[in-house]
This record gives structure tokens, sequence and C-alpha cells, in this order.
């Protein structure tokens, strides 16, 4: 990497991250982006100059293996390598990304307390005033002067109105992000079609309360058009979709097809720096049922791999009434076998399963999960992960731990924890 010396910064413009995600125990950065280091500091920028990671290099940052990353949406999310044992085994990753809003997180601590991190986070005004002092400096190259004018735009304020910006195109916040997404770091665009849910239960804290309802063809094509402008520059380090929002299987699959092409050639992710293209979007028992095979090969042949995951929640129609979710156990089994086929059947469609922990469920909820994952899945697969979704009930989170360790030991399938990331 080639740094500019410029009075106490050092500037490397255009830098060369990894162009596939990938799973490691130390810190990766994706795409094309720019870095400036200072004595206490290493930020770093998208293509368009918006704050995207710091790290903290001085003795009171907690790890300098760890680092915060700032999202689309303007949440800043903190990176935790430890704390944690046996960290990937639990949510397939080896870092916990730990959220400045509350979710369903099992982690005690709140990097956000720690003074330091809140420091680095107030320290970019402070940067963005010296660098506006320095930016015209004639002995600054053009390159280097052109990426400091792009930077300074973004302050507290006006990154708060981008965020703000961004909602107003998609129609609302994305309260919950596919736990596939892990995948691509959660880096997706995402893309409204439909909005509500077909069961809107009882326990769920990230439900909007609405009826299905698909949106209007022509509202998706401006959606589109307006998300890319709104991405800019910084959209050649994009290449996957969140297709949203709570089910969106269950609208017309032609409605899905044309959504994927058309983002696909807008969205120019042919030619975007990081390579395989994703979609992300969540079903429903009832969705996945009523696709039939032909709906899955058009799916299967969009120039995406496509994760698509289901909420079925429990096997126990004693859990399920207690959740408030309005199914029967029979039907949940019956999807649960379909997804099991379409992995089978998709070379480019995985289907993947939630269902709930807690340390209060009716006393059959784990024992029939175990069933189902050993018994109706005969071999180890190592497609169609079941993730599990913390419902906090005020319980014993240890017997909860137990819980999850026993299925995911028993189980054919792989087994993770979800966390609620929005967007
Ligand atoms: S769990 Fe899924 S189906 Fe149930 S209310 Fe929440 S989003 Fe809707």
């Amino acid at each position: 990497m080639k740094y500019n010396k410029i009075n106490n910064f050092e500037i490397a413009l255009n830098v060369n991250g990894s162009d596939q995600y990938t799973k490691v125990s130390y810190p990766i950065r994706y795409g094309v982006y720019s870095e400036i280091k200072t004595k206490d500091y290493i930020y770093q920028f998208n293509q368009n100059g918006e704050i995207r990671y710091i790290t903290g290099k001085n003795g009171n940052w907690p790890n300098p293996l760890e680092w915060l990353k700032r999202t689309v949406a303007n949440d800043w999310v903190y990176y935790s390598s430890g704390g944690y044992a046996g960290l990937y085994s639990i949510i397939g990753e080896h870092y916990y990304p730990c959220f400045s809003y509350s979710s369903n997180s099992l982690l005690r601590s709140n990097p956000f307390e720690n003074e330091s991190v809140k420091d680095s986070i107030n320290s970019i005004e402070d940067l963005l005033e010296e660098i506006t002092e320095i930016k015209n400096n004639p002995l600054i190259d053009n390159e280097t002067s052109l990426f400091l004018e792009k930077i300074v735009q973004y302050n507290k304020k006006t990154c708060a109105l981008k965020s703000h910006k961004f909602h107003t195109i998609i129609g609302g916040r994305v309260s919950v992000l596919p736990p596939d997404s892990r995948h691509v770091d959660y880096d997706v665009i995402p893309v409204i079609i439909s909005d509500g849910c077909l069961y809107n239960c009882g326990f769920c804290s990230v439900k909007s309360g609405q009826e299905f309802c698909e949106r209007e063809p022509d509202s998706i094509i401006d959606q589109i058009d307006n998300l890319k402008e709104f991405y800019g520059e910084d959209i050649s380090n994009y290449n996957s979709l969140f297709i949203g929002q709570h089910d969106a299987l269950y609208a017309k699959t032609d409605l899905i097809e044309h959504t994927a092409k058309y983002a696909y050639e807008r969205f120019g992710f042919k030619e975007s720096n990081m390579r395989n293209s994703k979609i992300f979007m969540f079903g429903s028992v009832e969705s996945i049922l009523n696709k039939t095979d032909a709906d899955f090969k058009r799916i299967n042949s969009l120039p995406f791999y496509t994760y698509i995951n289901v909420g079925l929640e429990s096997f126990d129609q004693e859990t399920l009434d207690f959740l408030k979710k309005p199914l029967q156990k029979k039907l949940v089994e019956k999807a649960f076998l379909r997804m099991v086929e379409i992995n089978r059947m998709f070379p480019n469609i995985e289907v993947t399963s939630n269902f709930i922990y807690g340390s209060n469920l009716p006393e059959n909820h784990y024992s029939s999960i175990m069933e189902l994952l050993r018994e109706k899945v005969k071999r180890k697969y190592n497609k169609g992960d079941v993730y599990f979704s913390y419902f906090n009930d005020g319980g014993d989170k240890g017997k909860m731990q137990r819980e999850f360790y026993n299925i995911k030991n028993s189980s054919n399938l792989p087994a993770y924890t979800y966390l609620i990331q929005r967007l």
C-alpha cells in the first residue's frame, strides 16, 4: 500500500481489498477503499468518500484486531474477536458483530460503552475539520485533493440525512436482514418488492404488523433507479441484493425474477469489484410450499446464488401456539421436507431455516427439533443451515446454550445462532 504523507496524515488512495467475501480470523477489507492514518486511528472510506471503518491504534483500543464499521443506514457495528469461547461454532463467523442498538445478542459486554470506541466515532468531526484546513494546499496532488474534497462533505449531519434518504427510497427501515447475509458481511443493496407478512406472529419483534402486499412493478423499477443514484460510485463495491421484506418469496415469481434481473443490470453487478453475486430473501412455510419446481428453476437460473431463509420457529404444536404462530406442526414438517428437497435439486438455491430458542419454552420444543434435524435428514449435509434466534424470555441463558449445543451436535444440518441486524 502506497501512502502519501501530508501533515499528520498518511493517505492511501484506491486500495484494493479482497474481491471475495472470506471467513478469516483477522481484519479484512472488501472492494476498493481509501485510507487515512493518524497517530491514533486508521480511517477507511468508501468510493464516495464516506467513512466506512475505524480502527483504534492507541493502547486504549479494546483489541488491535477489532474494528468499527458504519452501515449504509448510518449504524455503527463493532466487530469483536473474543470474549466468547467457540465463536465460530456458534455463529459461523470469526467476528461477533455488536450493534449500537438493541438486538438479540447474547454477549454481555457492550463495546459502545467503551470510552475509546466512543472517542473514535467522535473523532471523525475533528478529522474533517483538520482536512478542511489542508485540502486546498497547492502541494497536494490533484487526486488526493479530490478525495479530501469528497470526504469533508460527509459529516455527522449529512451522514444522518443520507441515511434518512436511503430509508425514504426503500420505503422504511429493514428491521431484520436474513441470517445468510453474513456470507457477504451484510453488504447487500435492499430492494423491497413486498411489505408485511402472512402470519403476524405474537412473539415476533421485527414484524411490521401489515398484511402481506406486493409493491407495484413500476415503483420497484423507480426504487432500483433511485438506489443506483444513491449508492453513487461505491455501487462498484456491491454485488448482492436483499429482496425484501419479510416474505418476498410469497411474491409472484415474475416479480422476483424481473427485479433480480433489472437490479443486476442497473447496478452493474457483472463489473462489480466483488465476485459471486448473491440474493438473500425471506420465505415462509406457505411461500415455500406454494412455489413449484418450475418457479424454483427460474430462480435457479438467475445470475445469482440465492439464499431463502424460512421461519419455522418450532416443530412442536404447543410451542407454535405459545409463540402465537398460526401454523400446524404437520405443515411445518411438510415445508421442512420441501426445503431439503429444493437444496438437493437446485445448485444455485440454498434454503435455510429459523427456529426460536429460549429458556422457558414448552418442554418438547428442543427434542422435537432434534428429531426433525436427525430423523428427517438421513445424513450430514453442509447445505441448508439451521439458525436459532434467541427469544428473550428472561430465563437461564446457560440452559439455553446447552440446548443449542445438544441440537448442534446431533443435527445433520449445520446449526448456528442468528443475530438480528437491521439496515
Ligand atoms: S416471524 Fe415472520 S411471519 Fe411471523 S410475524 Fe415475524 S416476520 Fe411475520
